[in-house]
């Protein structure tokens, strides 16, 4: 299907036009209308399908709505990101930060930030510090800022876990059951996963409502 058809801002679609895309993949035609309705879902889908752009673009929205919200006259405090996203692996994290910048390249000031196990703390305290609206992080770095009190996830409206079962699998289970417990529960929660079978599929239901599930 056509992008323009998502219900996608227009920032966006400028974006996803310039990285010469017009047609949306499987997945993204699937997952970005409910994402941008606000339903909680679980989806399975491959590396190589473009998952990224199917939860970063409904998120870059959240961040558009948001600013929008303020420009008419919101006053809610936010404090810390709008926007979680959580990935087992630093590489797979830096790639959806970069997808972050890439389809916000239109959002004016738009501030994405990483919290990376194994790369140094200065710059993620920093960044940690100002404003923000996306954070991507691996589990247990941002387990560290959460307990040091560096981290505030109060006002994340959307929560999305890439790979999930890779995280199990990675044994962060109890670090990602944490991470949801600083979360607002009336957030909204993305879940992609090769499986939920098992421990993901228990997961899912401790951490979303009436997910509509998606298998492409
Ligand atoms: P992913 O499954 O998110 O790792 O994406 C795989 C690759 O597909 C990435 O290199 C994307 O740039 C590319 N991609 C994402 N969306 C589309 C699209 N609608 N049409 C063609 N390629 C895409």
């Amino acid at each position: 299907v056509a992008f323009a058809t998502l219900g996608l801002h227009d920032a966006l679609l400028r974006a996803v036009k310039d990285s010469g895309y017009e047609n949306a993949t499987e997945v993204q035609g699937r997952a970005i209308p409910p994402a941008l309705e606000g339903k909680d879902l679980m989806v399975s889908s491959r590396t190589g399908s473009g998952k990224t752009a199917s939860f970063i673009l409904p998120a870059l929205q959240q961040v558009l709505n948001t600013r929008a919200a303020r420009a008419a006259g919101d006053k809610t405090k936010v404090v810390g990101p709008r926007v979680l996203v959580l990935a087992p692996t630093r590489e797979l994290a830096m790639q959806v930060a970069k997808s972050a910048m890439t389809y916000g390249r239109h959002i004016q000031g738009l501030r994405v930030a990483t919290v990376l196990g194994g790369m140094p703390y200065a710059q993620q305290l920093r960044a940690l510090a100002g404003q923000l609206d996306i954070l991507i992080a691996t589990p247990g770095r941002l387990l560290d800022h959460i307990n040091s009190g560096r981290c505030k996830l109060e006002s994340v409206t959307m929560f999305v876990l890439d790979e999930a079962d890779r995280m199990l699998d990675m044994g962060f289970i109890e670090d990602i059951e944490f991470v949801s417990q600083q979360i607002p529960a009336t957030r909204q929660t993305l879940m992609y996963s090769a499986t939920f079978a098992g421990n993901t599929g228990r997961l899912a239901s401790q951490l979303m409502k009436d997910p509509q599930r998606i298998d492409v």
